[in-house]
């Protein structure tokens, strides 16, 4: 299959980009990686008559601690590069992981977090990390920049809170309290290039090593139309011991928040069973970091 015809334009600043995409607006679609809107285009399903790669953009591809609080990513960071980043496997597992698992390792070189997040399927791999993980993205235009909670970004599938004239910049994240673990978990009917059947990323705060929890975050993918922070599981495992019955039970809660559908990657009845399943074992592994938290 063959792309479309469309004009290629390579800024080498932020600047540049932005008057670009001011300019061109509607017109025009942003390139990262290219894994998805290449085959969107071969496939005819998007047909920019611009395309702006972002990859000369200076700064967009590193990951960048600040002042110990906190890590800012570029946006067109790979998924290759967030999984093996020492800071994001040590302070922000969940994401760490799931780029880890996402496609396979050609894919992983190419795909970036942005792309996955503006693409917005329900199903994508980074947004549930990032979710439980708190993020925040910033927007930029060339009339001023904005910030916008992750968990406000997804509107349905594909329909994600972003303006023609917007780049994604940066993806920032808050380094979670002492005796915080994450973890995050995929179900897919293959172990590789396989988009998920069900997704769970999971981040719990101990009091201390053996002590209750005082902060719980479940954020499920492949399961409504995007994905979905499980609140009603959150809040339920909130001051309670930790216990592989307790998050068997948060499961449980996690399922009633969910929507899936039956589709040929599963049916409805395996996806529920598989929320519950996987937010178990979500936990489970979540604990055992927390409790082997370095400071
Ligand atoms: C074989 C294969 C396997 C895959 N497996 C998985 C998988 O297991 N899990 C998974 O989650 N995904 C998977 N994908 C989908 C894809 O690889 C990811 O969604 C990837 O992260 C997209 O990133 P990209 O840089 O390639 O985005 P691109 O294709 O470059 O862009 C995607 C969309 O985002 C927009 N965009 C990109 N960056 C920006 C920005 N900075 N600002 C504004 N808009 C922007 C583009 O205009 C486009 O609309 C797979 C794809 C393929 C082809």
């Amino acid at each position: 299959m063959l792309l479309p015809k469309f004009h290629y334009h390579e800024p080498s600043t932020l600047e540049e980009a932005l008057q670009l995409l001011s300019e061109l607006g509607g017109n025009a679609k942003v390139l990262a990686g290219g894994t998805d809107l290449l085959v969107r285009m071969k496939q005819k399903i998007d047909m920019p008559s611009h395309v702006i790669s972002i990859a000369r953009i200076p700064g967009l591809s590193s990951i960048t601690p600040r002042n110990g609080h906190g890590v800012s990513i570029g946006s067109a960071v790979t998924a290759a590069a967030l999984a093996k980043d020492e800071l994001m496997r040590d302070r922000f597992a969940p994401l760490a992981l799931a780029a880890g698992r996402l496609g396979a390792p050609m894919i992983r070189n190419r795909a970036t977090i942005g792309g996955n997040l503006v693409n917005g399927r329900p199903a994508a791999d980074l947004s549930p990390p990032c979710m439980v993980l708190g993020a925040t993205l910033k927007l930029k235009s060339l009339s001023g920049e904005r910030e916008v909670s992750v968990n406000d970004f997804f509107r349905g599938p594909g329909d994600v809170f972003i303006e023609p004239n917007e780049l994604l910049v940066s993806i920032n994240l808050q380094t979670p309290p002492p005796w915080s673990g994450g973890s995050y978990t995929k179900l897919g009917a293959r172990k590789t290039l396989e988009i998920s059947m069900v997704n769970v990323a999971t981040l719990i705060t101990l009091q201390s090593p053996d002590g209750p929890i005082i902060e719980a975050r479940i954020a499920l993918g492949a399961v409504a139309p995007t994905p979905v922070r499980a609140f009603a599981a959150e809040e339920f495992l909130i001051g309670r011991d930790p216990s592989e019955e307790l998050f068997r039970q948060a499961g449980e809660i996690g399922v009633g928040m969910c929507s899936p559908i039956t589709d040929h990657r599963g049916t409805m009845e395996y996806r529920c069973m598989m929320i519950e399943v996987l937010t178990r074992r979500s936990l489970v592994e979540a604990l055992g970091q927390a409790r082997s938290w370095k400071s």
